[in-house]
Parts: structure tokens; C-alpha cells; sequence
């Protein structure tokens, strides 16, 4: 985007404070931030005003003022100026009307040709073709004849939203105006306005629509779109900026992870796409899974706490009294973090992978079968799987797992359960013996492995489950 003044960069984010900030919204004022934040860092003054539109009386809620500066405090969006509210501005709007009358660009009318005898203010359209240079998409003409002569005011005292746009971005001074795509239309009743005030035209760009898989604009129907509710879910501010930032701009190249202040440095328009941008949760559950695993240890504890189930944290207050920290540290380093994606998945987690904690499920004897085996051989895996396992001293099967077993190293070669069994199931199948040593302790179709399970359960609870199953068969 070329300035007359490229010393002087002035955007505005200008919400309408009738719902909860949905991430259209928030992409938006990305964009605003992150190409003020780049012209500074080349030497521009900038401005960033804050403005709600609530014009809207009957729409427009405090709370959603609230819930809206919370979602830029808590993703990093900063502005300089305001907040703004046009509800408090109508003076200068009422000023800019009569401006217009007086100069016979706007005209009292009928409402309606109902008798009423409601007035409103009506803009006297030059009826000519607007030609604006867009950022993103180039050069647009429209013919503003169609638009007749449109409504601008419904009182001489209650001004609408295209006026009160024009009037505002005229008094910040806003040189760019960076919104979305569904505002094209707007923009050259717009450029009229600011031609009959006076006033000039900024620079544009309008960013492509972000749309769900079924090519639809992103809406309630697709899940999650509030910042709330991504929150709700769990997910990082850090990943929410960062995800947000690649729908509908990239660098040019397929780097994917960014830090906000990252993205200051190398956000250009120029590279902002013209199609519709997908929105996917599960390219979003990705890039946080990301953000999570680098979090410290300490932190990343701190939270997952709070989202685990009762009994998992049952299991984990009573392996703290014990001072069994490494079961501890396996559960939540190991087990979880393996599968975490954001940390509304961890209530999930705790109930599918980790049932088998506190006692195991419904054995069905017919289960414990893997596939071709029969009966017989199973129970005669059973019974050398426990002697090989009773065999492990108690000291060698606390230090089964270490911290080390985490993520990164999740074989956890260092395993005397696995060191254990493993050349016998080589040997025997392993499917064959290590299938009903894991149903036997878990009770569970689909659960982390035998050797994290034999551990966590410890010897003797182990030895126990697998003599009960074996009896049962
Ligand atoms: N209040 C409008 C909205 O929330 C802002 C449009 C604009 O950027 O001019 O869509």
C-alpha cells in the first residue's frame, strides 16, 4: 500500500459491540495491528484507534465492550487511541449533517409514502463511477448510481452508519482503512460521503472472507468463532494469533509458526490472499498442540490441572502422597501430553485413555483373545507374561519410566516391563501376548500400552489384574 505520507500510518479497529468478537472480526484488527506495528518498525508515526460502533441502540451492550477489550488485551492487539464510542460523538455527526444540507448535498425527505411524515436524511447522489485502488485486489469502479440517493441520517439528531464511519475517519485522520471483504460495497457510498466533506480518501484494502469447509462464510453452525469460545476450549492466546495470521496471508514460503512480535516484523498486504480463507480446527488444534509443548513444565502442569477429571486427579493425589512423583509426571507428561491438542481435550483424554486407573473395567473373557489365538494359549501367555513381571524387582519397576519417558522419547526404551516381556512376544506374537495383557489391565478396547499401563498401576496391582483375567478365561 503506497502513501502520500508514509510517515503517517493511521488505522482504527471499529467493532460493533451487538455480540461477542467472532474471529473474523479479530483477523481484521490482526491485520490493522500488524501493518501499523510494520510501518513503524520503518520508520512511521502510527495511531491505532479503538472505536465502537454502537450506533445501534437497541443492539449495542456494555458487555460486549467488555468482552471485546478483553480478547485484544489477552491476544496482544494493542491500540493507541480511545476507546471511542460513536454514542458519544453525535455532535460532530450532527455537525457534518447540517454541513451537508447547507450545502445542498443532503436533503430532508419522507420516510415513507405511508403519511407518517417521518423525515430522513437523504444523501443527493452524484450518480457517477467510484474508482478506488484496493491493496489486495487492485483497481474496483463502481457505478454509485444504483445505490439512488441513500439514506444517511434517520433524524436530524440520529445519524447512520455510513456517515458516522466517514465522519469518524475523517477526524482520526485515518489514512488506511484495512476491513473485510463484505464491506466492498460500503466503500464508495463511502469515498462520496468524504468527497462532499471535504475530507481525504484513505487508502484500502479489503480482506478476503474466511469461510468454513462447506465454502460457507464462517459462522455459528461451523463451532467455535467467539474469542470466548476458543478460549472455553482451551486454546493459547500465542496460537490463536498465530493461526489467525495465516488465514489469508503468508509469507510466500510454508513457514507456519510465528510470534506476534515475528509477524510485525514480515506482515506485508501485498501478501494477503484474495480468495476465501478455510478456516480449519484442525490446522488450529495443531499449531496450539505446538505452542503447549513448548510451554514450561511448570506452567503446562499449572493448566492441565485445572482440565483433568476427578478421579485422574484422585489417582494423582494419592501417588503424590505416596511420593510417587515419576507416575505422576508419566500421567501428565507422558500420557496426556501425547495426545493433547488443546486443553479442553484433557476431560476426553481422562475419560478414554485413562479409565482403567482406579479399577478396570467389565472384562469379556472372549475379548482377551487376540484375533487367531485361542483360549488356551492366551492363558498360557497370561501366566508367563506375570512370571516374567514378578521377576522385575520393585526398584527396577519404580524406575521403569523417568521424566525422560515424556514426549519426546515415547518408546521409553528404558522400560524394565517392556525389557521384560519383549523377546517372549517377539517370539510368541506379539499381538498374541501383549493384546490381552493390556485388556487385562485396562478392561479397554483402546488405552496407552501395556508397559506405560504396568507401570503406572504398579507390581502388585498389575500382577492382580492379570491373574484375575486369566482366571476369568
Ligand atoms: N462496525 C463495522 C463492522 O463491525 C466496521 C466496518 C468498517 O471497518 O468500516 O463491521
Amino acid at each position: 500500500m503506497q502513501t502520500p505520507n508514509q510517515n503517517k500510518v493511521i488505522v482504527r479497529y471499529p467493532p460493533s459491540p451487538t455480540g461477542n468478537l467472532h474471529i473474523g472480526n479479530i483477523r481484521t484488527m490482526l491485520f490493522n495491528y500488524l501493518f501499523a506495528k510494520h510501518a513503524e518498525k520503518q520508520g512511521s508515526d502510527v495511531k491505532i484507534f479503538m472505536r465502537f460502533e454502537d450506533t445501534d441502540k437497541e443492539r449495542s451492550k456494555k458487555e460486549f465492550e467488555y468482552t471485546a477489550l478483553e480478547a485484544l488485551s489477552g491476544l496482544g492487539i494493542t491500540f493507541t487511541d480511545g476507546p471511542y464510542r460513536q454514542s458519544e460523538r453525535t455532535d460532530i455527526y450532527i455537525q457534518a449533517l447540517q454541513k451537508l444540507i447547507k450545502k445542498g448535498l443532503a436533503y430532508q425527505a419522507e420516510k415513507s409514502n405511508d403519511g407518517s411524515g417521518d423525515k430522513v436524511i437523504r444523501f443527493k447522489n452524484p450518480n457517477k463511477k467510484i474508482t478506488f485502488t484496493d491493496a489486495i485486489r487492485g483497481e474496483i469502479t463502481i457505478d454509485t448510481t444504483d445505490f439512488g440517493d441513500f439514506v444517511i441520517a434517520r433524524s436530524l439528531v440520529n445519524p447512520l452508519y455510513h456517515l458516522t464511519v466517514v465522519v469518524d475517519d475523517i477526524d482520526m485522520g485515518v489514512t488506511h482503512i484495512i476491513r473485510g471483504e463484505d464491506h466492498i460495497t460500503s466503500t464508495p457510498r463511502q469515498i462520496l460521503l468524504i468527497e462532499a466533506l471535504g475530507g481525504t480518501i484513505p487508502h484500502y484494502a479489503h480482506l478476503p472472507l474466511i469461510i468454513g469447509k462447506d465454502k460457507k462464510k464462517l459462522g455459528k453452525r461451523h463451532g467455535a468463532i467467539t474469542y470466548q469460545e476458543f478460549k472455553k476450549l482451551g486454546y493459547l492466546n500465542e496460537a490463536i494469533i498465530n493461526y489467525l495470521a495465516l488465514l489469508g496471508w503468508s509469507e510466500g514460503n510454508d513457514r507456519e509458526f510465528y510470534t506476534i512480535s515475528e509477524l510485525e516484523e514480515v506482515f506485508t498486504l501485498e501478501q494477503v490472499s484474495k480468495s476465501p480463507a478455510m478456516f480449519s480446527y484442525h490446522k488450529l488444534d495443531s499449531i496450539n498442540r505446538h505452542y503447549i509443548l513448548q510451554l514450561p513444565k511448570e506452567t503446562y502442569e499449572n493448566e492441565v490441572i485445572k482440565y483433568i477429571t476427578k478421579p485422574v486427579q484422585d489417582y494423582i493425589n494419592a501417588e503424590n502422597e505416596k511420593g510417587n512423583k515419576t507416575v505422576v509426571n508419566t500421567l501428565l507428561h507422558t500420557i496426556i501430553k501425547e495426545r493433547i491438542h488443546k486443553w479442553g481435550d484433557v476431560p476426553a483424554i481422562c475419560e478414554n485413555e485413562l479409565s482403567w486407573l482406579n479399577k478396570v473395567g467389565q472384562i469379556n473373557p472372549e475379548k482377551l483373545i487376540w484375533k487367531k489365538s485361542t483360549k488356551e494359549d492366551t492363558k498360557e501367555h497370561l501366566n508367563v507374561v506375570m512370571e516374567l513381571l514378578s521377576n522385575i524387582s520393585n526398584e527396577d519397576w519404580e524406575k521403569s519410566y523417568d521424566t525422560k519417558c515424556d514426549v519426546e522419547n515415547e518408546h521409553c526404551e528404558n522400560s524394565a516391563i517392556k525389557k521384560a516381556i519383549w523377546d517372549y512376544a517377539s517370539k510368541a506374537g506379539r499381538g498374541d501376548v501383549l493384546w490381552p495383557m493390556r485388556y487385562a489391565l485396562t478392561g479397554k478396547d483402546k488405552s496407552p500400552d501395556p508397559f506405560i499401563v504396568g507401570f503406572i498401576l504398579g507390581k502388585e496391582e498389575t500382577l492382580k489384574r492379570l491373574f484375575t483375567s486369566k482366571e476369568i478365561l
